[in-house]
């Protein structure tokens, strides 16, 4: 009796689903790797060489574009892109929502005598206008026009996006109001870089590497998602609104592939791995595909890491590349945090280090004495910013979603705290207990140093558990939530960075002046990070009970839910920090504030909403008809004169009066009238409709354990997660 049950339709249309056939790579990777990227080596061929190294010195050393320059690169950038089949040209901004904007123009301007003509010019190519009053800005709006900028950000190279329905060249720009404040995730990332590298340099030139080249921060975004099929998707409301199931009783555990499906999925999803591969390899996105096991439809990717603002380019590409890729292949790709209540969620894994060409990795620990200094010293850095600043780490990785996956043993706990290893540990321990006193010898350090040359070695066990984790020549920061761009916490790693590397240069510069020896004066410096910091490195279980209650005596954060954490970016420290390091101003800061509180606001409305229409329109009436088939099956049989057993009756009947119930309950809260200020109206939502949604949930998923199959009208865990 499929009838007009949309569930299952789904499974019927699933079965008859043919996927395309995997595609085979006519090619090897290497060939078309970065085929479709305006690069540094295409511009070297296509620009006049004083043109060339003008460019190259903006994006090597920050310097400023010459406007002259922008014409030849305009030109030229246009004239490849023609050939690469583009028709239009788009500006490719990151406006606060998360997602990625891009205005596209025709390169065609029309001529006086109806024909038309390809311009692209250096003004069109360095700035666009789009509307700044369509995206949010957190107020900046109400006093200041609507006016925004888009401005190409020469770092990160132009590239063609291929469609069907025609090619884009796409140029990834920043996105500014007219008075100069930043509407986007790029412009703090590029402000947040030059911060921090000034203040590395100082410290490097300290070390004595005269002239030290920029350092910039790599960033390699480790990216996980589910892959689900598309009847099913579709025949789900709340997945297609909201991203995550609102509704939907756990598999049951111990779940076993089903046979009948099991071989179906490696050649599908083999198929849209090659096929995103591919599409990436051409965008020059590093990538490597690979299997997750933690749950079920659960994948994950980890593309090279790269600067932090290409990595973020790339990395936003690559969610649009994945979700356009899917629907090819007949499958929707789901970024959200936790798209399956109960089973594991999705995560953005940001490998972060400092570097540069010159130095190399910064945080990788050298194996003589003096690298081993100057490694210890960025890594003291580390150690200062994220206790002194751990909550603002809390808040960059904070969103609605992502509330659903932090603190749920499966992701690392909202409580910012340092996995560094037993070897690192160990060697800060020894700092911590009079390194400072040791002496000198022959001019090189001795900080405990013996241990030091182990370093390069494996680092020791994994601690899946701890939210910033030392990894052997990085730091891997697991909080970031799957959905969420890694600028958010880029800007964050890069300006407590400033913070704490200027803090080091300025101590030792003024030991040095003092006429304390360097050494000591870094045994010095080490040792009060680590007295003063210390109480951040936690080599612990982060899952453990005993954990919250140790952070506390530690005098760490525990800030759970975003409600808590989005206040840290109006700490006066916060503001403090940020305009002295000039990545944003008080206005920038509290508009971010406001943005972050207005999306939370609209993702648990929206929610809240699909909550009410599908348990009012979907499974009520699913329930009651059952409901009805139950009792018209009790007065048959009392007609009949056999006894009638209620108990079915009575167990729909119980859910059903607990769902009408939620629902009014949700509906009352839904329509309390919203706070004035945003904070507490978002508190308001968490507090109350969050819990209201959550009852409405029970009696639904009760009823899905009761209702008789071919009624239930919504795809199940188990088929969704396991049919591919
Ligand atoms: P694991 O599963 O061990 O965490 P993966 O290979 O899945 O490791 O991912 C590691 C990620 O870290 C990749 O994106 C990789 O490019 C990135 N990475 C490696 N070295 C660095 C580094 N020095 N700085 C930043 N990211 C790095
Ligand atoms: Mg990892």
């Amino acid at each position: 009796m499929s009838g007009n049950n949309v569930r299952l339709q789904a499974i019927k249309d699933v079965e008859a689903y043919v996927p395309p056939a995997p595609i085979l790579m006519e090619e090897q990777p290497g060939e078309i790797f970065g085929e479709n990227v305006f690069s540094i080596q295409v511009m070297q061929r296509r620009l006049p060489k004083s043109v060339f190294k003008s460019v190259l010195a903006t994006i090597e050393h920050s310097e400023p574009l010459d406007p002259l320059v922008a014409d030849a690169v305009a030109s030229a950038m246009k004239d490849w892109a023609l050939e690469k089949g583009a028709t239009h040209y788009a500006h490719v901004f990151y406006p606060l929502t998360g997602l990625t904007a891009e205005k596209h123009d025709s390169f065609l301007d029309p001529v006086g005598d109806g024909s038309a003509f390809a311009s692209f010019s250096g003004k069109t190519l360095v700035q666009g206008e789009p509307d700044a009053s369509s995206f949010p800005n957190g107020g900046l709006r109400q006093t200041f026009e609507a006016r925004g900028y888009t401005g190409w950000d020469v770092m990160s190279p132009a590239y063609v996006l291929e469609n069907p329905n025609g090619n884009t060249l796409c140029i990834p720009t920043i996105f500014i109001s007219m008075t100069g404040e930043a509407l986007d995730h790029k412009t703090p990332v590029l402000r947040s870089q030059q911060a921090m590298s000034t203040q590395a340099k100082r410290v490097l030139s300290l070390f004595g590497h005269e002239n030290p080249e920029n350092v910039v921060a790599y960033c390699g975004a480790e990216q996980e998602y589910f892959l689900i099929d598309s009847h099913f998707f579709l025949a789900r409301p709340d997945l297609l609104n909201a991203g995550r199931t609102l509704f939907g009783a756990k598999p049951p555990k111990g779940q076993e592939f089903d046979d009948h499906y099991f071989g179906a999925i490696p050649s599908r999803v083999l198929g849209f791995m090659m096929d995103t591969e591919r599409e990436l390899f051409k965008l020059g996105s590093p990538a490597k595909t690979r299997h997750n096991e933690v749950a079920p439809g659960q994948f994950e990717i980890a593309p090279m890491f790269e600067r932090a603002n290409e990595a973020a380019d790339h990395q936003q590409l690559l969610m649009t590349t994945f979700k356009s890729v899917a629907k090819k292949h007949g499958m929707e790709c789901l970024f959200h945090e936790k798209p399956f209540d109960g089973v594991n969620g999705s995560g953005k894994h940001v490998n972060f280090s400092l570097g540069n060409g010159t130095q190399g990795n910064l945080l990788l620990p050298g194996d003589t004495p003096h690298d081993n200094a100057q490694f210890l010293v960025f890594c003291g850095a580390v150690i200062r910013a994220v206790h002194k600043y751990g909550g603002l780490l809390r808040v960059s990785v904070a969103s609605a979603s992502n509330d659903h996956r932090l603190g749920a043993n499966e992701a690392p706990p909202a409580i910012i705290s340092i996995f560094l290893g037993d070897q690192l540990a160990d060697v800060f321990d020894q700092i911590a207990k009079g390194g400072a006193t040791r002496s000198k010898e022959k001019g090189t350090l001795t900080i405990g140093v013996d241990t030091l040359p182990d370093l390069t070695k494996d680092p020791g066990d994994r601690n899946r558990t701890s939210p910033f984790a030392f990894t052997g020549n990085r730091f891997e920061f697991r909080a970031p939530g799957s959905l969420q761009t890694v600028a958010g916490p880029m800007v964050m790693l890069n300006t407590i960075m400033a913070e704490a590397l200027d803090f080091c240069a300025t101590n030792l510069e003024a030991a040095v002046a003092a006429g304390t020896d360097f050494n000591e004066a870094v045994q010095s410096l080490l040792s009060e990070i680590v007295a003063e910091h210390g109480a951040v490195i936690f080599n612990g279980n982060g899952y453990s009970d005993e954990w919250p209650i140790e952070a506390e005596q530690r005098g760490l954060k525990n800030l759970r839910t975003t409600i808590d954490a989005l206040p840290e970016l109006i700490s006066p420290e916060a503001i403090e920090l940020f305009s002295k390091y000039a990545v944003f101003n008080d206005r920038e800061m509290h508009s971010r504030y406001e943005v972050g509180c207005e999306q939370y606001i609209l993702t648990v409305t929206v929610e809240a909403n699909l909550t009410l229409e599908i348990g009012t329109t979907t499974v009520l009436p699913a329930a009651i008809r059952y409901q009805t088939e139950l009792a018209a099956n009790v007065a048959a049989l009392k007609a009949a004169g056999v006894e009638a057993d209620l108990s079915t009756l009575t167990a729909v009947s119980g859910p059903i009066a607990d769902l009408r119930a939620g629902l009014a309950a949700l509906a009352g809260a839904v329509a309390h009238e919203h706070d004035e200020d945003p904070l507490l109206a978002a508190k308001s939502l968490r507090d109350n409709v969050l819990p209201a949604m959550a009852a409405v949930r029970t009696a639904a998923d009760a009823l899905e354990g009761i209702v008789a199959d071919d009624l239930w009208p919504l795809p199940t865990y188990q088929e969704m997660l396991y049919i591919l």
